[in-house]
């Protein structure tokens, strides 16, 4: 009968680390462990089979070490998550349930009506209520601020006399493109599949996407791997060339580290606190240790804060009024002749990964201006990519790339036309398409609708003084009835997956 009185603690998916509010401090007898995989989850989404993969082998790998650390795991298979609460119940007599507070609106939902008593999440450096309070108390609140402010108070890159470098923002240095001396980029580890992943992977036939090859890890101890090596051999370059774009690179010195940080394998405290100190030992340049530091605590640390502002209302934003499905480029239905899309979505196939420019400037960028729905891009990116969830895909997806909130969150639109793309990357010096032209068999499609884009929303961001350069450049085509002519047949050879 003693075991009847334990409580359980219930950890989801992405909560895999013996440090989150629900387990810290707890001894194996004091608690038992419930995790829960849901057949309704696995078949929500067209998921990439590197993504359901890396979550379901996290789980099970934690679950494991849980037991070896003497706890008694109830690892679950069910048809919901609340079948899965409720067999274990039933089954234990369980009285109390606790979890941490989830990482998704619908995650909160759930355990409220299920009765299961919540701890405040501490795998963000601001939990959102801090974020709400912050935001509340200005009139603005831009990431530039955010990032200030978590900065000073959470003292990293500060010196006594201000920002380390003497400045907050090394954006300026952080441009280039990419270098084309064929230099190698770093390299990393592959973790070997175990028989977890082996038996994962027989019964998980038909999901899209190359087979995981070991370059995600499952467990803390590889993500620690994954984090040392960044360090040493990807930190001091990644500054530089973290917009750059390589058709032969899938990564460059991207750190490789989201994926980690959103299943809780890793602390976002113990990266940037590893990032700063190879900036004090010197082993990386200032523009390097603060860009990295700014994707962590700034970006993604605001677009968390931001996701719990402004949803459940957020999901449904669609200002531009855009409804094109994605395209069938995209999904992987159709080829494409487009180099910068094959590039990326051949990474996206082959690892469930491409790096923040590539997902921002050709994805987002194509379906921004093609005018793809928000929802369903949303949909697609968070099924598609390893680091995937609705935290952090809503506001980069609906925010950022396509505009769709009307500019809540970044005041204008990231359209460009195919010059962006051809000074950040190799991929147009092998592409059929021809970046500097907008009309005409070769005119690159992005180059059109980018024209097209702003013909059609001209209306819409005449008020918003910084799109006023490129409005009075769309003023100044002489060809735009042209223009718009190759964008309606660009269009349909999207959709048909024929560009
Ligand atoms: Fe992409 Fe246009 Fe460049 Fe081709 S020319 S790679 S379609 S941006």
């Amino acid at each position: 009968m003693e075991g009847r009185s334990r409580p359980t603690v219930w950890i989801l998916g992405d909560q895999l680390n013996r440090g989150v509010a629900s387990l810290a401090g707890r001894e194996p007898r004091d608690c038992r462990v419930l995790v829960v995989e849901s057949d309704a989850k696995l078949r929500s989404k067209r998921w990439h089979i590197q993504r359901l993969h890396l979550v379901l082998s996290a789980m099970e790998h934690f679950a494991a070490e849980l037991e070896e650390d003497g706890f008694e795991v109830d690892y679950r298979r069910a048809p919901t998550m609340g079948d899965g609460l409720r067999a274990h119940v039933e089954e234990f007599h369980v009285e109390d349930v606790v979890a941490m507070e989830p990482m998704s609106w619908d995650g909160r939902g759930m355990l409220r009506r299920l009765g299961v008593e919540t701890i405040r999440n501490n795998q963000f450096l601001c939990h959102y209520d801090e974020f709400a309070e912050w935001a509340d108390s200005r009139a603005s609140f831009k990431m530039e601020d955010f990032y200030r402010w978590q900065r000073t108070r959470l003292d990293l890159l500060m010196d006594p006399e201000g920002p380390a470098g003497g400045r907050w923002n090394f954006d300026h240095e952080n441009r280039e493109p990419p270098p084309l001396d064929g230099r190698a980029w770093p390299e990393v580890s592959r973790f070997e599949l175990d028989a977890i992943d082996r038996e994962l992977l027989a019964r998980l036939p038909g999901y899209w996407g190359a087979e995981p090859d070991g370059t995600w890890p499952v467990t803390r101890e590889q993500a620690l791997v994954r984090l040392d090596e960044f360090i040493a051999t990807g930190l001091h370059t990644f500054g530089p060339h973290e917009d750059a774009m390589l058709a032969a690179e899938w990564k460059l010195a991207h750190s490789g580290l989201s994926s980690s940080l959103n299943l809780g394998l890793l602390h976002p405290s113990e990266v940037v606190e590893a990032a700063e100190a190879a900036y004090r030992r010197g082993d990386a340049s200032i523009n390097s240790a603060e860009g990295f530091i700014r994707q962590v605590i700034g970006w993604r640390e605001y677009v968390w804060g931001v996701y719990w502002l402004w949803m459940p209302d957020y999901r449904r934003a669609n200002s531009l009024g855009a409804h094109r499905r994605v395209p069938p480029a995209f999904t992987g239905a159709a080829s494409t002749e487009m180099t910068c899309v094959a590039s990326v979505i051949g990474r996206v196939h082959d690892h469930g990964y491409a790096h923040h420019i590539e997902r921002l400037m050709v994805l987002g960028n194509l379906a921004l201006t093609a005018g793809v729905d928000p929802p369903a891009m949303t949909e697609w990116m968070w099924a598609s990519f390893v680091d995937g969830a609705e935290w952090v895909m809503l506001p980069n997806v609906i925010g950022m790339a396509l505009h769709a909130d009307g500019g809540t969150m970044a005041t204008k639109p990231y359209a460009s036309g195919g010059a962006y793309i051809n000074r950040m990357s190799d991929f147009c010096s092998r592409c059929r398409y021809d970046p500097t032209k907008r009309t005409g068999p070769v005119a690159c499609p992005y180059t059109t609708l980018y024209w097209d884009f702003l013909a059609r929303h001209e209306t819409t961001f005449k008020s918003n003084h910084r799109m006023a350069p490129q409005l009075a450049g769309l003023r100044r085509l002489k060809d735009l009835a042209a223009v718009r002519a190759r964008a309606d047949e660009v269009l349909a050879a999207l959709d048909a997956g024929a560009l």
